[in-house]
């Protein structure tokens, strides 16, 4: 009875030992495409990964010659001559002659014309995004007024030395940058590297 079954199996085995093999073959050929398939190569994956913080955005020069004369500290002192202090200065001044013309550095919207003792005529461009372009120790000639829609690169001030704190830097622009009412580096946006 034992030898018998032996020889069955056996027998099986000659007989259909190919097609078994040949099915075992298939089955694991299936599955390693099937994984090859569904796994994505991780080239792929990294191009699809965005990083959030990184802007999209893109300033145009409020001035025609961007001359930096002080950088943007968040919290590093800098030394006020005018005021005789350290302060961070969380914006960016750009030296240029008196009555040079100032810029929207996107399309945007007028906000604010005000004037303030310490940083001089001041206009607010709304540039969407929830970004807020403040312009400091403008003349008071302001050529906006809040609520108007100006385009990139349009006139919407003139360079002075208005801004009391800052006066004896001599005539600049004071730029400063609010993301969602924070300040921020207009180096993010703005290409401020020394020309
Ligand atoms: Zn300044």
């Amino acid at each position: 009875m034992q030898a018998n079954k032996k020889t069955l199996i056996q027998k099986f085995f000659k007989k259909y030992g190919y097609y078994v093999g040949l099915a075992i073959s298939l089955a694991v050929l299936i599955t390693i495409v099937t994984i090859a398939v569904t796994m994505k190569p991780v080239s792929e994956v990294e191009e699809n990964f965005t990083p959030v913080d990184t802007p999209t955005i893109s300033f145009t020069s409020p001035v025609t010659d961007l001359t930096l004369m002080k950088n943007y500290s968040n919290s590093a002192l800098q030394y006020n001559s005018t005021l005789n202090l350290w302060q961070a200065h969380k914006a960016v001044d750009f030296a240029a002659d008196e009555g040079t013309e100032v810029y929207a550095v996107m399309d945007g919207k007028i906000t604010e014309v005000t004037y303030n003792y310490l940083m001089g005529n001041i206009v607010k461009l709304d540039v969407g995004g929830g970004i807020v372009v403040v312009y400091a120790s403008l003349a008071s000639e302001i050529p906006v007024k809040v609520g108007d829609e100006v385009v990139k690169g349009s006139v919407i001030g003139k360079v002075s030395n208005t801004a009391k704190s800052e006066a004896s830097d001599g005539p600049h622009l004071h730029l400063e940058v609010l993301l969602n009412g924070d300040s921020v580096d207009p180096a993010l946006y703005l290409d401020i590297s020394e020309k």
